[in-house]
């Protein structure tokens, strides 16, 4: 019998679906697409609908606070006092003997807004470091400069609104139809009801997306910027361009249109690994349309050219002039339920509250006014990887790390646990046991998850929607704003007094109040009553904003979008060679998400894909002597990996393809694909490289 309804929304994927939360006399919680939502419309994919498996299932969690008073003892139960008393302890000694660039945290894009914005407040406003940085380091960043260097803001000017009002869609780098189901869903819907859509997919694998599409580039990995520019190319010689969107609302076209023809389209075709056919079809395709957008993931950001590859596509975003209408633009794909909210609030080293820059004098004047402290720290903080570099060299000497498994999730782990053990202090607040990275915690605190607090999070189209907490957290599990305002008192900082999320919200959103996310108007109020809303509202009773740059002003100061070249046409990642000559990508599979410690406790999520293999070329396999189901072993100059091989045409000649969500917990050691990848980032948006690591394969 059904005690209680709620809505909410999916933790799991950047998409954001509305869910329907029932729960019986027994506390067991159901769920239902939320047949209202303007993103879902009901619908759910296999994650979203198996998520109260995971509310339900506690045999995982993390009950009591966990500490060990040196590396020789076994971690034991303790108090909360006596857990955050320490955690202050250490790191008021730290900051006092090394300053406070000595510390760290390192947070995630599944956090809720209102964590992220007191996590940043508390380390940037208080403790006075920009050590701060989240795993969207890991999945957004390239896109955040890619969206700043083109726009003059982090800002994703389109809805899913705009999917049914389109007729051609780019989707490079991407694997919708397995990452984010429901968007592809009703992309599947949209072309169903209009054969006239034509969708190009660019990708070195024929994933389900690419089944899809009517085009399919199956480029070389690292070769984004040639393949796009040589579109552009196409598109300015077939006369395919909008000159009047170029010439009153763009700046920096000479320079582009010089770049685009260095390159015939006869040595694009060879670079990519793309016929010179297919190239002009694409760029007929997108020249002719009426709405066309363009969407991507991590097939972009996640490369040493991240930034490169982003400016290049939205460049064909400008050329076209399809950009600030309905039915066309740019759209990034988060992968994250909340990494689209962690950037409003700053929530990376390089990045201030509500959009601001770190760089900027006035701008942290601004926000160290805000908080009521004397500045902020002019140095940017350390990124994802150089925060676990710092800890390697003992720059950094403590990290707390919250909602999120470095341990699985980042580049060169053998790298990374070196790290971890060098650490003088390490604190892990999580949900589960399963993390790896609880086992190399000084101090384990227990947070709450999904329905066990109430928060907002904003999707990738900035839609911003209320979870209510519905359930109590399992033993002494709290809320992570709970935790670290606790923490910053015991550290005696002023200013972390809040009674409720609520409160927290409203603090964030009076601060947005004139900028361009201002949100001043929109509180839990108008959340629970009236339901999601679109970044900005910045007016009374205004009803959001599905749609920026109507106007044709962007955020530049020149008022124009900007045509940004490439540093290098070149691809700058490590390439293959004679010892390691096969080019090794990674990625995600249909029902398993990030490090597994949610998906995997559910078993109907593990038959699709129940263990990691390696695909690999036909031709490959039969120059390396493998077969299929072989155990087959991939070393890098970074580690090892053993897993079976899927022989397959899916992937294209000299590049095997392994997903990154095993980890050591799960299975073993060597079906870590992280094992394997470098630790090489782009020189901007310091996203590393996790498309294109050099690796051998043999047969074990
Ligand atoms: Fe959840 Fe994403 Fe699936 Fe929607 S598409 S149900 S947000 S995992």
């Amino acid at each position: 019998m059904i005690k209680n309804e709620v809505k909410t929304t999916c933790s799991y994927c950047g998409v954001g679906c509305g869910i329907i939360v029932k729960k019986d006399a027994n506390n067991k919680v159901f769920v239902e697409g939320d047949k209202d939502h303007p993103v879902n419309k009901g619908m759910l994919c296999s994650k979203g609908m198996n998520l109260h498996y995971v509310a339900n299932d506690v045999s995982d969690r993390i009950l009591y606070p966990e500490m060990r008073w040196s590396r020789s003892h076994p971690r034991e139960r303790v108090s909360w006092d006596d857990a955050l008393d320490r955690a202050a302890s250490v790191f008021k000694s730290i900051i006092k003997k090394h300053g406070p660039d000595s510390v760290g945290f390192y947070v995630s894009g599944q956090s809720l807004t209102e964590e992220y914005y007191i996590a940043n407040k508390l380390t940037k406003g208080f403790i006075g470091t920009n050590n701060i940085d989240t795993n969207s380091r890991l999945c957004m960043s390239s896109a955040v400069v890619g969206y700043k260097k083109t726009f003059g803001e982090d800002s994703v000017p389109i809805s899913y609104a705009d999917i049914e009002l389109a007729d051609t869609f780019l989707i490079t780098g991407a694997n919708p139809a397995w990452c984010h189901p429901i968007l592809f869903r009703r992309l599947e819907k949209h072309k169903e009801e209009n054969p006239n859509v034509k969708i190009i997919v660019v990708d070195p694998r024929k994933t389900d997306t690419a089944n899809f599409a009517d085009i399919h580039l199956q480029l070389l990995p690292g070769t984004d910027v040639v393949l796009y520019n040589a579109i552009a190319r196409c598109l300015y010689k077939r006369g395919l361009i909008d000159e009047d969107f170029i010439k009153n609302h763009t700046d920096g076209f000479q320079e582009y249109k010089d770049l685009i023809f260095k390159t015939s389209l006869k040595q694009a075709s060879k670079i990519c690994g793309v016929s010179e056919k297919d190239i002009q079809k694409a760029a007929d395709t997108i020249g002719v349309s009426k709405g066309f957008i363009s969407m991507w993931a991590m097939g972009l950001n996640q490369s040493v050219v991240g930034t490169d590859k982003n400016v290049s596509l939205l460049n064909l975003s400008l050329i076209t002039g399809q950009v600030g209408k309905p039915g066309c633009g740019p759209f990034s794909l988060t992968g994250q339920p909340n990494a689209m909210g962690g950037r409003e609030v700053g929530g990376m080293a390089n990045l201030l509250a509500v959009h601001k820059d770190l760089m900027n004098e006035e701008h942290r004047r601004e926000v160290a006014q805000f908080w009521g402290v004397d500045k902020i720290n002019p140095k940017p903080g350390l990124t994802a990887t150089e925060m676990f570099d710092a800890l390697e060299s003992g720059k950094l000497k403590a990290v707390w790390i919250a909602c999120t498994n470095p341990l699985v999730s980042l580049p060169n782990l053998n790298r990374i646990e070196k790290a971890m053990e060098n650490a003088k202090f390490v604190v892990v607040q999580d949900i589960s046991h399963k993390s790896d990275t609880v086992a190399f915690a000084d101090l384990v605190l227990p947070a709450a998850g999904w329905l066990e607090k109430e928060g907002t999070m904003t999707n990738s189209e900035r839609r911003i929607s209320y979870l209510p907490k519905e359930i109590d957290a399992p033993g002494e599990a709290r809320p992570d704003v709970e935790i670290f305002c606790d923490f910053a008192k015991r550290m005696g900082f002023r200013g972390f007094n809040f009674n409720s999320s609520s409160e927290i919200y409203d603090e964030y959103a009076a601060m947005t109040k004139g900028t361009n996310i201002d949100v001043s108007y929109l509180n839990y109020d108008r959340l629970k009553n009236e339901g999601t809303f679109q970044w900005p509202v910045p007016e009374h009773r205004h009803e959001g904003t599905p749609r920026l740059f109507q106007n044709k002003k962007f955020y530049t100061a020149s008022g124009n979008a900007k045509f940004n070249l490439p540093s290098s046409i070149e691809n700058n990642s490590v390439l293959p060679n004679e010892d390691f000559p096969l080019i090794l990508t990674t990625g995600r599979v249909r029902d398993q998400w990030h490090t597994m410690t949610k998906t995997g406790k559910v078993s109907r999520l593990k038959t699709h894909y129940p263990t990691p293999v390696l695909e690999i070329h036909p031709v490959d396999a039969y120059l390396y002597k493998i077969k299929n189901g072989d155990i087959t072993e991939i070393t890098s100059e970074n580690g090892v990996v053993r897993v079976r091989a899927s022989v397959t045409e899916n992937i294209k000649k000299g590049v095997v393809f392994l997903p990154m969500h095993w980890g050591k917990q799960l299975q073993s050691n060597l079906n870590r694909a992280n094992n394997l990848t470098n630790t090489h980032v782009d020189p901007v948006s310091k996203e590393p490289d996790f498309k294109f690591t050099r690796v051998s394969v043999s047969k074990h």
